[in-house]
This record gives C-alpha cells, sequence and structure tokens, in this order.
C-alpha cells in the first residue's frame, strides 16, 4: 500500500485542499467560500456558502454531453415490463413531477414522503424534490401502517407520494391501504396524496380532495420546465432513517453540496464507474443504498442505472446476471445476504451469461464470511469488493480504493478506511488506539468527511447524545460496530457493539462465532444470539441453514451435524465460543434489507417479545426459530 496510503493521508492532513479539489466533479451555481466549518463540533458544515443542486447535478449538466445517452433502465420482472429513459427523456419527467410539487405549493425546505415500490416514478419524485429544494423522506415500501404514521409525524410532510400497489414475488402488495391507515393513525398528516395508479389494486379508490393522479398530473404539467431551485450546500437534501435494527429508528438529515461532491468522488475512486457506463445495484430505493447507488450516484456521474423490481431468484436465480449481460453492466452492488441466497442455487446460472463487461462486484449491509467472499469471486471470476458503511455516513467508510490503488483483496475484510474519513480502532475502556489485532470499537474522529449525516432531523442534541458521547474523554464518532485492524492494515467488523455475548465474562462478537460456524462446509447460513445462562451468564446458540439437507435428514444425523459445527468452532475460535446448541432451520429471520433480526431472535430464546417485526422478510422465519426451540426437529 504506497498510493493509496498517501492519497488517505492528504485527505486527513491537507483536509481542505483534498475536498476542494474533489468539489471541482461537480457544478456549482455559485463557489464555496469555505471548504469546511467545524466552529461548532462535532457538526461539520461542508462547503459553506457554495450553491448548488443535486437534480441539476445528476440530471441538467449531462443534457448537452449525453442527452440521447440512458440514465434510467427500469427493469420489472414483477410485472413483465421495461422502459428506458435517456437523460432527456429523465429530465422532462422530473420536470414534470417538479411541475406538480410546485403547482401544490411545495417548495425550498418542505418534506415530502414517498412511499413507493421500485417504479420508475418513485425515482421522478426524488429527483424532483430535489429540484425544486424539497426534503424527501423515502420510506421502504415494505413498512407498516404504524411505523408509516411515526416517520410522517417526525418529518410532517407537506405531501406524500404512492402507489396503488407493489408487487413481490408475483403477489400483489397493496400499499394505499396501508397510507391510509397511516394517515388516519399520524397526528401531522399531509394536505394531499400522489397516487401513481399501477392499476394492480382493483379496489383502489381515490379519496376526493386529498388524493390526486399522478397520471393526470403528468399531464398537466406535460411540458413545464421548472427552474432548478439552488442550495446553499448545507441545505438539507433529504431525511432517511435508520433500519431499526436497534432501537427507534433515527431520521439521518442529509446535506446537499457535501453529498454531490461525496458521491462524485466515490463513483471515480470506489466504484470505478465511468460516464457512458452501466451500473446495477440490487437495493431498493427505500434504503440508503439505493438512495446514494441506484438514484444519485450513477446519474451524478454520467451513468445509466438500473432500477429492478423483482426478485433475485425469479424467474431463476439467472435473473440478475442476464441484467448484468443484456444491459452491459460495468459496477454491480448488492448484499452479502444476496450473495448467500445465491450460493444455495445451482452454479450453472452464474456461468450461463457473458459477464465480461462486469468489472467488480460491491457487497455491503452486512459481514461478508470469507467463505461466501471466495464463493462467490470464484464463481464470478471478477473482484469482489466487501465494503463497510452505514445509512449515517451514506457512502462507503471501509473499502478497497480501487480507483486510487489497486491494493489486493483479502478475502473476509472490507480493506482500508476509505479518504476522508479519520477512522480509529479504539478501546472501550480508555478510548486508546488499540494495537494491530487488538478488537476495539470502529470510531471516526470528526469532522466527518462530506455526505455524511448532518444531523438528526429535528434533533441536533440527539446527535451528539446518540453518536458522539461513547467515551468520556473524546468527542467522537461511534459506529457501534466492533473492528480490528491486522498487521497489514486490512480492517475487519466483527459485529455490532450491542451484539456481544458475554460467555463467563470472554466478550464474543456474534460475527466471530457465526464466521467459526461457517467454516464447516456445509453450513450456508447461520444467525448466533447469546442467551441468559445462570452459570455462564450467557451461552451462544446457533440457528443454523445448511447446504446439503441429507446431512441432516434425520435426527441422529442431525445431531452428528451439530456436533461436527462444534467441533468446527472450537478449532476455528475455541471452545469457550462454542454454542450450547445448533438449530436447524431452512430460513432465518431477517430485516427487507438482508439483515439478521438477532435482536428478535434472542427475544424468543429468552421466552420474550421478539419486537417489532414490521419490515421482516418472512415471518415464517420466526416459526421455525419457536418450533426449533420448542426443540421440534425441522427437515
Ligand atoms: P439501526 O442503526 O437503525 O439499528 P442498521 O444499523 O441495521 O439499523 P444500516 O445503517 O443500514 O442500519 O446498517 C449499517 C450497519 O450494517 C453497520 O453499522 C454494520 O453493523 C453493518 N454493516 C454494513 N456493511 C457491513 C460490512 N461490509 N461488513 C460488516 N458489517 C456491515
Ligand atoms: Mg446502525
Amino acid at each position: 500500500m504506497g498510493a493509496y496510503q498517501d492519497f488517505h493521508q492528504r485527505s486527513i492532513r491537507h483536509r481542505d485542499a483534498f475536498w476542494s479539489e474533489q468539489a471541482a466533479l461537480v457544478d456549482w451555481h455559485r463557489p464555496f467560500t469555505e471548504v469546511c466549518d467545524f466552529s461548532r463540533p462535532p457538526f461539520a458544515r461542508w462547503f459553506r456558502g457554495g450553491e448548488t443542486n443535486l437534480c441539476h447535478n445528476a440530471i441538467d449538466r449531462h443534457l448537452a454531453s449525453r442527452g440521447d445517452q440512458k440514465a434510467l433502465i427500469y427493469i420489472s420482472t414483477e410485472t413483465g415490463q421495461e422502459k428506458t429513459y435517456t437523460f432527456r427523456e429523465l429530465y422532462k419527467e422530473v420536470n414534470r413531477a417538479a411541475g406538480m410539487l410546485a403547482t401544490l405549493g411545495v417548495g425550498k425546505g418542505d418534506r415530502v414522503l414517498i412511499y413507493m415500490p421500485m417504479i420508475a416514478e418513485a425515482v421522478f419524485a426524488m429527483l424532483a424534490c430535489a429540484r425544486v429544494g424539497a426534503i424527501h423522506s423515502v420510506v421502504f415500501g415494505g413498512f407498516a401502517s404504524a411505523s408509516l404514521a411515526a416517520r410522517i409525524d417526525d418529518a410532517k410532510p407537506a405531501l406524500m407520494i404512492t402507489a396503488d400497489a407493489g408487487m413481490r414475488g408475483g403477489r400483489a402488495i397493496p400499499y394505499k391501504p396501508l397510507v391510509d391507515e397511516a394517515l388516519r393513525l399520524a397526528r401531522h398528516p399531509p394536505r394531499n396524496v400522489i397516487v401513481v395508479n399501477r392499476g394492480i389494486d382493483k379496489e383502489y379508490r381515490p379519496l376526493a380532495g386529498r388524493d390526486l393522479d399522478y397520471a393526470t398530473l403528468r399531464r398537466a404539467h406535460a411540458e413545464i420546465n421548472t427552474p432548478v431551485t439552488w442550495l446553499e450546500s448545507s441545505d438539507p437534501s433529504y431525511i432517511l432513517y435508520t433500519s431499526g435494527t436497534t432501537g427507534r429508528p433515527k431520521g439521518v438529515q442529509r446535506d446537499t453540496g457535501g453529498y454531490a461532491v461525496a458521491l462524485a468522488a466515490s463513483m471515480q475512486h470506489i466504484y470505478c464507474g465511468n460516464a457512458g457506463e452501466t451500473m446495477f445495484t440490487t437495493s431498493d430505493i427505500g434504503w440508503v443504498v439505493g438512495h446514494s447507488y441506484i438514484v444519485y450516484g450513477p446519474l451524478i456521474a454520467g451513468m445509466t442505472t438500473i432500477l429492478y423490481e423483482g426478485l433475485p431468484i425469479r424467474p431463476d436465480a439467472g435473473i440478475w446476471w442476464k441484467i448484468v449481460a443484456d444491459n452491459q453492466v460495468s459496477v454491480m452492488f448488492s448484499s452479502p445476504t444476496a450473495a448467500r441466497v445465491l450460493k444455495k442455487q445451482d452454479p450453472k446460472y452464474l456461468a450461463q451469461y457473458d459477464l465480461s463487461s462486469l468489472r467488480h462486484l460491491f457487497l455491503a449491509g452486512e459481514p461478508l464470511d470469507e467463505p461466501t467472499h471466495r464463493w462467490i469471486a470464484d464463481a464470478l471470476h471478477k473482484p469482489v469488493i466487501d465494503h463497510y458503511w452505514q445509512t449515517e455516513t451514506g457512502w462507503p467508510i471501509l473499502s478497497a480504493v480501487l480507483g486510487v490503488e489497486k491494493t489486493p483483496i483479502k478475502f473476509g475484510t472490507p480493506s482500508f478506511p476509505v479518504y476522508g474519513y479519520d477512522l480509529q480502532i479504539l478501546r472501550e475502556s480508555d478510548a486508546a488506539e488499540a494495537a494491530a489485532d487488538e478488537k476495539g470499537v470502529v470510531a471516526i474522529v470528526p469532522p466527518l468527511p462530506p455526505g455524511c449525516m448532518t444531523t438528526v432531523w429535528g434533533d441536533d442534541e440527539r446527535f451528539v447524545n446518540t453518536y458522539f458521547t461513547s467515551f468520556r474523554t473524546r468527542q467522537v464518532y461511534s459506529t457501534f460496530d466492533w473492528g480490528i485492524r491486522d498487521k497489514d492494515g486490512y480492517h475487519f467488523i466483527l459485529g455490532r457493539t450491542d451484539d456481544v455475548i458475554n460467555v463467563a465474562g470472554h466478550r464474543l462478537g456474534t460475527r466471530e462465532i457465526e464466521e467459526a460456524v461457517q467454516s464447516h462446509p456445509n453450513i450456508a447460513e447461520v444467525a448466533v444470539v447469546g442467551v441468559a445462562d445462570p452459570i455462564k451468564g450467557q451461552m451462544p446458540i446457533a440457528f443454523a441453514v445448511v447446504k446439503d439437507a441429507a446431512a441432516i435428514a434425520t435426527p441422529e444425523l442431525a445431531r452428528a451435524q451439530e456436533k461436527g459445527v462444534m467441533d468446527a468452532v472450537d478449532k476455528q475460535l475455541g471452545a469457550i465460543g462454542r454454542p450450547s446448541h445448533v438449530h436447524f432451520v431452512t430460513l432465518l429471520p431477517k430485516t427487507r434489507s438482508g439483515k439478521l433480526l438477532r435482536r428478535s431472535i434472542q427475544a424468543l430464546a429468552e421466552g420474550r417479545d421478539p419486537g417489532d417485526l414490521t419490515t421482516i422478510e418472512d415471518p415464517a422465519a420466526l416459526d421455525q426459530i419457536k418450533r426449533a426451540l420448542a426443540g421440534d426437529f425441522l427437515p
């Protein structure tokens, strides 16, 4: 590591010079006067005095050079629809949508809550908000009405935009009844709701006076040009609630100029995506990955972006690779969970398509275990980059930065601190930097770089108290993740600080035990949780999905397999990490963004209520956990 190390060092030591160079990657309507205003720590204001606009940078500035290039490709395996928009067509659609907002009196600083499936109008809506300076709050289309109502009351939107229904696995999921219920529950409902009527929910009936039809409004604004509203760099662009894996969701507030610069720089240095190429990010617009790398990042970079509505294994497990081949995708971004899902399918699906256009596959959102990392890299014959970040940061914290230097990929690690992040692994006891190979809390010395959250929406105090008070002696940002840096400078994430299992005074990360379980060749996926134990304080128990079910076909075989797994843990981690039980299931409870609901599993294991489950992917998974705990033999 030479070139990248220098690049990173410079970003910290010569922060302002570094970021002022990066800022040249986007258009400024008015130049900034100060790169970083850190006069009120830990709050940072980036590119102070500068005026810009995300929509202008994503669309308008490309019109002259690439107006006829594809900007957005919408592919739905749910409805069989495929539609392409050039930058010029996208420009028109966004102008229309922005015109609707303006007609409804929505302008700078107003909030617009977007509760939509993965359809092109959702992207138009987001960009239209950006265009008129409104603050969007996209709420993931899987949230139930109570969660939606809480987000309505927190953001107090002037307007909501939704659709009659989404589709999942071929089934219609009506959205509008949920929205109606949420609006009934909310204390601050907006006056109007724009509804994209896809004709999926035949029961859909607009409420006169409140619900407005998107198609009708679009016709009325067909030829309109809506000028860009220039924003001061620190003006908020959006609010996005954290997924709530660990409690009450926080409204992450993002700025405008810092975010534009951070994304533009990341497209170049991290994702190595060039204007004119195509990016395929398999996330959902309701999550941060969708905001940054389905919508804003690729478009700001002049790339074509793919919006995919559908499952990864329908019609078959080759669908993503077909999309890559058909559209000459060069940058792909997905999640470790998806990689594990694919690992369970027939490998022929990966070999079936011409993937020569693909340069890298990026994965984030959860720990990527070494065997899965190795498997997918081998299967694809492509570099697979594990990278680590959070809703809060908006773009990667740890990653290989291959656009600067082709550092070797080490399996099971998201590599190095990204430029701009003064990342330290701190000892919990005294906030001192941990030695190499010593476990500590992953922390960032403020100011957080451009693009990161600027505060909690409407609650500066909560921002400081939540993120900056973990250590008494130093005001640093805590990621609430454990990490380790090895002697070569590669970083490993060991799990969340509140997911620690304390076995007889030994503190073990769930990730460490899960990795050890996964070292057993027949384990596809596992969740480890700590349950209260009268003698040892806590004991780990594991819920595992096997690759070859024949190995657990009878209770005797299952017991032998359990023993095999325990031996594997003994060997990898030591007997201290050995789960007291390994339960076999075919499905693990996850959120719809693919995160394990360890907290709910743990609650069930301790006989408690599993808590808020509105984002669960498949409720049947919890039944399996319950039955496994009750001693049922599942296979
Ligand atoms: P909440 O903060 O509301 O509990 P969340 O933390 O699950 O929700 P996100 O911001 O989507 O919401 O997830 C970020 C977290 O995901 C990280 O803090 C880390 O725990 C985990 N994570 C993300 N990427 C990786 C990765 N590459 N390796 C390991 N863990 C990762
Ligand atoms: Mg979090």
